[in-house]
């Protein structure tokens, strides 16, 4: 089934800017509430949601084998179940509904105002039922500045990092859709030079610049997925900002790792963009050295070439950008990091969601965190109304944004954009 909707020659009749992240190329998956507080799976063109629960009962789907509610529910889990085949049909018949040659809808009033919505009639929602959530640690960059300032720059990557995708099992509860604020958490910190620990609110909320990946069914417990196949089971990609209180983590993470430091929020952005639509955007893997053991070992490209920025912008005021990275960074690609997953036999279902893990790139203005941007707020940014930050301040909104682009056709994320309030008072 060869995908044909990233032909980048192929124009809508929708009205669609030049610098839209959804061109007809996109055709990313979402779950939206409408106007009448339905809700539906949907797509997105330029600035226009579309329903694809009434386009199927409108009979826009006919051929593909799909069973009638698969788009009337409030997640894209048991869409995602139905596998890369029916991604593909689907994703390439809604290229030819909405191509500009294609009449049935473009001349079909009636079923336009049933499909259509305009972004201020809808509420995105969060497009998969997370059932585990796994966050990587795969920068090298990143694992490499965090490891210098913990343990000294002679003890920064651990023995392991260069031979394992390192990963922990976090929590899916609070995986939060964009435009959700979040309070600043409070709990355990060790002040420097004290000897016992205080509690209250942290001082050191930080944001992770990161992206994740959405699997389908993959594997039977206890069968591992090869690498050259990993790819198949993903569906699709998010961006994702995985909230992180500094000194919590601090003082918790010694020896299972991070906890509560790190569960209070991850904010995703609400429209899930395929790994068909990147398609045209891979590149060479990162060189590792050493090689990795066989399981881990492809000649494939599973890299992407992926603008990232993020913004800080205060209450009332001007953004500042803060960063700018890439996925590309990434030292262990996503295949990897689902063929280690399961290379014990664990199991990973339909709407799994696994984070990158921070995306830190090579120079000082390219880090994936508060905490490398200022080198534990020794360095403070720069703020555009004059105020500095050494991390992220209450009523500060922190948006990530991220976007493929090549001379022909550009696929992005859109964004995810969260704002940090002060501790929960009840
Ligand atoms: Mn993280």
């Amino acid at each position: 089934m060869p995908d044909t909707t990233n032909n980048p020659n192929r124009k809508t009749w929708l009205q669609v800017s030049k610098d839209s992240d959804f061109p007809i190329q996109n055709i990313p998956f979402g779950v939206f509430l409408t106007r009448d507080d339905i809700i539906t799976i949907g797509t997105r063109i330029g600035d226009y949601a579309i329903d694809l629960g009434a386009l199927h009962q409108l009979g826009y789907f006919e051929g593909i084998p799909l069973t009638d509610d698969i788009f009337l529910q409030d997640s894209l889990n048991d869409f995602i179940s139905d596998g890369k085949k029916t991604w593909r049909l689907v994703r390439n018949r809604i290229g030819d509904i909405f191509d500009i040659e294609n009449p049935a809808l473009r001349d079909n009033e009636n079923h336009r105002n049933i499909a259509l919505f305009t972004l201020n009639e809808i509420e995105m929602q969060l497009p998969v039922q997370i059932g585990d959530y796994t966050d990587f640690y795969s920068s090298k960059e990143h694992a490499t500045n965090v490891g210098t300032m913990f343990r000294g720059a002679d003890n920064a990557l651990m023995p392991n990092w260069l031979h394992i995708p390192v990963g922990y099992h976090g929590r899916s509860s609070s995986i939060i859709p964009t435009n959700i604020p979040i309070h600043r958490p409070q709990g355990q910190t060790m002040p420097e030079n004290a000897t016992t620990p205080v509690f209250g609110p942290s001082k050191l909320v930080d944001f992770e610049l990161e992206m994740a990946f959405i699997t389908t069914d993959a594997n039977l417990l206890g069968e591992p997925i090869p690498i050259d196949e990993a790819e198949d089971y993903i569906f699709g990609m998010v961006l994702f900002n995985d909230w992180s209180a500094r000194d919590i983590q601090k003082w918790e993470y010694v020896p299972l790792g991070p906890f509560l430091a790190k569960n209070f929020a991850s904010s995703i952005s609400p429209w899930i963009v395929t790994m068909d639509a990147l398609l045209p955007f891979k590149v060479d893997n990162v060189q590792q050295d050493p090689e990795p053991l066989p399981y881990l070992k492809s000649d494939e490209k599973m890299n992407y070439d992926i603008h990232l920025e993020v913004d800080i912008t205060p209450k009332d005021g001007e953004a500042t950008t803060v960063t700018k990275s890439n996925f590309k960074y990434m030292y262990w690609t996503m295949a990897q990091q689902l063929a280690h997953h399961t290379i014990n036999g664990c199991k990973v279902n339909s709407g799994d969601m696994m984070g990158s893990g921070t995306i830190s790139g090579p120079t000082p203005d390219s880090y994936g965190s508060m905490l490398e941007l200022t080198w534990r707020g020794e360095k403070p940014i720069q703020m555009k109304d004059g105020t500095e930050r050494k991390f992220i301040n209450d009523y500060d909104t922190v948006t990530i944004r991220g976007y493929c682009k090549n001379e022909q056709v550009r696929i992005g994320f859109g964004d995810v954009s969260t704002q940090l309030l002060p501790v929960f008072k009840k």
